[in-house]
């Protein structure tokens, strides 16, 4: 067969031939060909330029081809690309451990390298679920967690995201059964709300202490769940109950790590620590895939006691070099750019450039939280059409059900900012 070479022919192959994320192949959606990415702009095989409000997906922290995360993955690449982690370690690894153990709450102390988040929180609720029958409790084996979350796609994930908005339906005979509370309260709700919400939650783990193992949530910021923001408070109810029930506290921070919500991670703003931390996504500055699974000393004693005596998990590109060359690099470069000066900065601009949108027609709800932005609006976002707006404004989105949003790198310069709200707002209108 004839190797296809022009932009057309190559698309013409790619609609014919290549899956992308949640399509079909008999009706693919349009995708766009980006040739290049410099920055915060991504550009297409046109040549027009686009303001990437996604972050690709909330990970690309330091906008595209950054000449540090350039050269740390030159060197690594120079050195090695990739050795096994079974049996074999190294630098790169090793330091990449210790910094996450620096930088995330106090008393987490081992380190799980994954090869993607989905995994990362697979290997989260093996760890969870070890553990339980290393101190003796194999029958407790569901976990307890919220409505509207997102923990990734593969079959342990899928059963403690959403079961409404998630694949439960399609999937249902094959799910493990978790115990759902209802979604807490929007963050500033009332008292009496927050305490319905507590009391609610209190009484489920109650019922269903004697089963359960672990209570997994994504903190204060439910990503792709429905980009819901709830209470802190949340979050220290949920430590509490955990504890009163020995439950194992997982933190999903894969969406929220490396201050997207405004705290260096949600466990910090909470004064939080959860029993296991998962993080991903920003982790290597959107490079490449790397996530990481970190738990405190009692989880990994506990699941070292189980019969296998070992964690069961050994994905082959563990540790891969590479990836936490270039973490440790993003690291560096978020400790020394004042990240958080910058998630405030774009934060206030984001809150001023769509706060004009609330109460506008087909508008259900603004909300923003750290360098956040997402409008809500009252009916399915039509995909294409938003997404050809945004375009015409010269900026990148991917809208998903009712919510057009952003998450830019934290280098988006103020009237970049600006452009992503016109953008906002114009697909809103369309959409
Ligand atoms: C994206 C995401 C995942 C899954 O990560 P992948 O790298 O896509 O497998 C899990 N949890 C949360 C909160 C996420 O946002």
């Amino acid at each position: 067969m004839s190797q296809p070479r022009t932009a057309p022919d190559l698309l013409a192959y790619d609609r014919d031939h290549v899956w992308h994320p949640y399509t079909s192949m008999t009706d693919p959606a349009p995708v766009r060909m980006v040739t290049g990415a410099s920055g915060v702009r991504l550009r297409l095989d046109d040549g027009r330029e686009l303001v990437d409000g996604m972050s690709s997906w909330w990970a690309a922290l330091h906008g595209y081809n950054h000449p540090v995360l350039n050269a740390a993955l030159a060197e690594q690449a120079g050195r090695m690309a990739h050795v096994m982690f079974g049996g074999l370690t190294h630098e790169p690894a090793i330091r990449l451990a210790q910094r996450l153990v620096e930088i995330t709450p106090a008393g987490l102390e081992h380190v799980f390298l994954a090869d993607s988040g989905s995994v990362a929180m697979e290997v989260a609720l093996k760890m969870v679920l070890q553990h339980q029958r290393g101190v003796g409790h194999p029958e407790r084996t569901r976990m307890l967690t919220i409505r509207g979350g997102y923990h990734g796609d593969t079959f342990g994930c899928m059963s403690v995201c959403d079961p409404v908005g998630g694949m439960h339906a399609m999937f249902a005979d094959l799910l493990p059964q978790h115990v759902f509370a209802d979604r807490p309260p929007a963050e500033g709700c009332s008292e009496a709300d927050l305490a319905a919400w507590t009391a609610s939650f209190r009484a489920l783990a109650a019922a269903h202490a004697h089963e359960l193992a672990g209570i997994v949530v994504e903190p204060r910021l439910q990503g792709a769940g429905g980009m819901w923001v709830y209470p802190l408070e949340c979050l220290r109810v949920m430590r509490e109950i955990a504890d009163e029930h020995d439950l194992v506290l997982v933190f999903d921070e894969i969406a929220t790590g490396f201050g997207r919500t405004g705290s260096l991670f949600a466990a910090d703003a909470a004064g939080v620590r959860p029993d296991v931390l998962a993080v991903g996504k920003a982790l290597t500055g959107g490079y490449l895939t790397m996530a990481a699974v970190l738990c405190t000393g009692e989880v990994a004693r506990g699941l070292s006691a189980s019969e296998s005596g070992v964690l069961m998990h050994g994905p082959t590109f563990m540790g891969n070099p590479l990836a936490c060359s270039v973490a440790l690099a993003s690291l560096d470069l978020l400790e020394q750019g004042d990240w958080a000066a910058n998630v405030a900065r774009i934060g206030a601009g984001l809150e001023a450039g769509l706060a004009p949108l609330r109460g506008t027609p087909g508008v259900a709800d603004v909300r923003t939280l750290g360098a956040v932005g997402v409008v809500q609006l009252d009916h399915p976002v039509d995909v294409a059409k938003a997404t050809e707006a945004a375009i015409e404004e010269g900026v990148w989105l991917r809208p998903f059900r009712d919510l057009i949003y952003t998450m830019p790198p934290y280098v988006t310069a103020d009237e970049d900012v600006s452009l992503i709200c016109r953008a906002i707002a114009r697909a809103s209108e369309v959409a």
